[in-house]
């Protein structure tokens, strides 16, 4: 018998209000600073890497393996999920995209456009929202703290999460 992945829960959708997405500027942009940061590395960013970014460049939201391998079929045809994993693990191994450990979901980085390194998620368990935030004075403290403990940190991002101020006032 063939083992497959099993499925991984979507993303909750109900939440009413929707950030602005990323313009498709700035996805360009990204996509060739993207392309530029991998040239300078000896990685290559093939079509399907490059596809994978786009999809999340493209959501407002961490989309889970399962949603992108939805998004990504055309004509009828599915990507292998093990195709997509692939991808998945190529960009964030070269920091161009987040795996949010407590959702299972991945977004793209913005480290690549911003130059910021991102320091923790603010993640909303109602609309599934995640913000990212930058804060060097934290990311300070976190790393100073690890050393002290004697701790290789494999993920450089806090995650947190609760609920965004949109949701807040919603029942
Ligand atoms: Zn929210």
């Amino acid at each position: 018998m063939v083992h497959t992945p099993s499925l991984q829960h979507r993303l909750p959708n109900e939440g009413a209000h929707i950030h602005a997405p990323w313009r498709s500027e700035t996805a360009k942009q990204a996509i060739a600073q993207s392309e530029a940061l991998c040239r300078a590395k000896g990685a290559r960013l093939t079509p399907i890497r490059r596809r994978v970014l786009e999809v999340l460049l493209a959501s407002p939201k961490p989309l889970g393996a399962y949603d992108l391998v939805d998004r990504l079929g055309s004509q009828g045809r599915r990507m292998a999920p093990i195709t997509v994993y692939r991808a998945l693990d190529f960009l964030i191994e070269h920091g161009l995209a987040h795996r949010l450990a407590s959702r299972n979901a991945y977004l793209a980085s913005s480290d690549v456009s911003t130059g910021r390194q991102t320091t923790a998620f603010l993640i909303c368990e109602s609309c599934g929202e995640a913000t990212e935030i930058t804060s060097p004075a934290v990311a300070d403290t976190v790393l100073k703290v690890l050393k002290e403990q004697g701790y290789q940190p494999r993920a450089r991002a806090l995650e947190i999460t609760g609920r965004c101020a949109g949701c807040q006032d919603i029942h």
